[in-house]
């Protein structure tokens, strides 16, 4: 049966079980979604039962939308919403995606945009035809989260394009042949950087992650030109774990060498992802590197992206169906889980998990439905890998700068700007409102304070405690007036010459670069001054030379190599790390509901994965491997 028939035979059974009144224009597969089109959206709207019954004789997802000759246009439509819509509700922005017939409005109160059960949202709805939202608006606005939306918007008839050509290639019906399932490690397994795996059935092919390996000085990619990878254009998918680059760094190249099926993420890895991207571009650009792919490139991402929140199900191939659950890592940071076939195997990829409840976010689920095989992290697999508590870093971290205050000189904190700057200004701004040390200016420099105003765009994947304090409480930590921002290098200049003690979050996180450095060359020759590294500092990095006690480090200054003297205070304060510890690698194992068949382990130096696939081995009589980058693993 081709996927016209399917359609058609999905259309007259649609129209079986539905009012006459009720007008259907088109059925139509739009990515897993079943889309019925109608020139009557209220009639829909008032019987949702109809939506769920339907839903229940297809099975399949699905969503109903205004035809587009019914919507009002657009600039009269935003006229009627401002009418309909009290004052006090306080609009901030109102976005029209056309694809979806669906508007967004952004408020500062959303209650009052909504009315009394709704009411509002359905005079709305009713006058203009359009599918109303309402979120509360952002407390700060970020430029990337405006510019992934408004691209999006402008693309809108070309994107509902992709989405249908995904729908239908998804809906082709699984084979008879014989059925198999493997992964191939193509990247990231026996070392850290450019994570690539690709998941193999006889109906799909998926890649999950496709990483860049950034201190790599030859190219840093994972193995995606292997006969069994190529041609690109017979991948089915790609799933993001995450947006660090480790693990999304290449997606652009794939775009480039002619692949253009979907993206699966969450909301804040597509923005996170576009950001550290375009970074990434900037920086290689200015250090004169080869660049591996253009902003056209990114741009094709986010147009390519499926974005699905925790607990989401879909089908991402004939026989795949993936959900997303929290990592614990960085914002939106999932683990992919994949059901195969009807009941046939369930497998999951860890992406990198942090099995703690952190000041951000909640510990990594390891509960699941059904669960056989699990891909996990080594990075602290080692023996001893023990780091300190979330508890214990706080302490040290407060000890430090207090005792830099006492001398009146400055603390520099080299950050990575997504995920460890936003916990370090948690802990700062907690010890500042508990008296703990003085209420000190805070300075954010690089792009931290864009990362941040990500965080506060999706406020839902935070943990439960600082969702609490933002929502019930109206206070966000990451907004205190402790925090200001760097945006010029005027004010950066102005930093460096105080006179009073102050504390900087800058990046680069390994001092490779970055605004970091402007502050660590004024900053480093007096003895007054600390320098607080949290993160962690890989091998052949500056950072990592000066960890070490290195009193003299050699520096461009304008062209010219100088020895800089380093007679600041250098302290570390571990326990900042998003990712598992061994201990925490071992309860998450132990913890695991259910118990899975098989466990690989990737993303850790070779001697950490070779021994925490040793010792899980043997505690819980697991089968477990820890592959060679190119080896393959048949599950069934
Ligand atoms: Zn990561
Ligand atoms: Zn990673």
């Amino acid at each position: 049966m081709t996927v016209e028939d399917v359609l058609r035979e999905i259309k007259g059974k649609i129209r079986g079980i539905i009012p006459p009144s009720i007008d259907v224009t088109e059925v139509e597969f739009e990515g897993a979604l079943l889309v019925i089109y109608t020139t009557t959206p209220d009639k829909f709207a008032d019987s949702k039962d109809l939506i769920k019954q339907m839903a229940k004789m297809l099975q399949k997802r699905i969503v109903v939308r205004p035809d587009p000759s019914v919507l009002t246009d657009i600039e009269i439509a935003e006229k009627k919403i401002r009418k309909i819509v009290p004052e006090e509700a306080d609009i901030t922005n109102i976005y029209f995606q056309p694809d979806t017939g669906e508007v967004t409005i952004e408020a500062m109160k959303p209650g009052a945009a909504i009315g009394k059960e709704g009411q509002l949202l359905n005079e709305i709805r009713k006058t203009i035809n359009w599918s109303p939202s309402i979120i509360r608006a952002p407390p700060i606005q970020s430029k990337t989260v405006q510019e992934v939306r408004g691209y999006l918007r402008s693309m809108s008839d070309e994107r509902k394009e992709i989405l249908r050509k995904i729908g239908r290639k998804l809906h082709r019906g699984v084979s008879d042949n014989e059925k198999f399932i493997r992964m191939t490690a193509l990247g990231g397994f026996r070392e850290v950087g450019r994570s690539c795996s690709m998941l193999h059935t006889q109906d799909s092919k998926i890649l999950i992650d496709c990483g860049i390996d950034v201190s790599s000085d030859n190219n840093g990619s994972p193995y995606i030109h292997l006969p069994e990878v190529l041609p690109l254009e017979t991948i089915d998918a790609v799933v993001i774990t995450h947006a660090h680059l480790d693990h999304c760094g290449l997606v652009p190249l794939l775009y480039k060498y002619g692949y253009d099926g979907p993206v699966y993420c969450t909301p804040p890895t597509r923005d996170l992802m576009t950001l550290l991207q375009m970074d990434y571009l900037k920086v290689a650009a200015a250090d004169g590197k080869k660049v591996p792919y253009s902003s056209e490139n990114i741009r094709n991402v986010i147009k390519h992206c499926i974005t699905m929140g925790y607990g989401d199900t879909t089908d991402i191939t004939p026989d795949i169906r993936l959900t997303f659950h929290n990592a614990g890592h960085i914002l939106g940071s999932s683990i992919a889980h994949f059901h195969v076939g009807e009941g046939l195997y369930n497998i999951a990829f860890s992406g990198d998990i942090k099995y703690e409840r952190t000041w951000l976010f909640n510990p990594a689920v390891n509960h699941f439905p059904r669960i056989e095989a699990m891909v996990v992290e080594s990075t602290y697999g080692g023996r001893d890998d023990y780091q300190p508590s979330r508890k214990e870093a706080t302490e040290r971290l407060k000890d430090v700068i207090q005792c830099a205050m006492k001398k009146k000189g400055k603390v520099l904190i080299p950050v990575f700007a997504v995920g460890r700057s936003q916990e370090v200004m948690i802990v700062i701004e907690n010890l500042v409102k508990n008296k703990e040390i003085p209420t000190i200016p805070v300075y954010l420099d690089g792009m931290i304070w864009e990362a941040t105003a990500i965080h506060t765009a999706y406020p839902e994947y935070l943990n439960n405690k600082l969702r609490n304090q933002i929502f019930q409480q109206g206070e966000n930590p990451l907004l205190s007036e402790i925090f200001k921002r760097v945006d010029s290098v005027e004010m950066r200049e102005k930093i460096i010459a105080e006179e009073d003690p102050c504390v900087v979050l800058a990046t680069s996180g390994m001092m490779n670069g970055g605004p970091v450095m402007e502050y660590f060359k004024e900053w480093s020759q007096d003895k007054k001054n600390t320098m607080v590294f949290v993160g962690y500092q890989a091998e052949g990095t500056l950072g990592r030379k000066i960890q070490r006690g290195n009193k003299e480090i050699p520096i461009n200054i304008s062209g010219n190599i100088v020895n800089l003297k380093i007679n600041m205070e250098i302290e570390t304060c571990d326990g900042f790390s998003g990712h598992s510890d061994r201990r925490q690698l071992l309860s998450f194992i132990n913890n695991m509901s259910p118990h899975p068949e098989r466990i690989i382990f990737g993303h850790g130096e070779e001697s950490k994965c070779l021994d925490i696939s040793s010792t899980v081995h043997k505690k819980f009589n697991t089968n477990t491997a820890a592959p060679m980058n190119l080896e393959t693993i048949r599950f069934l």
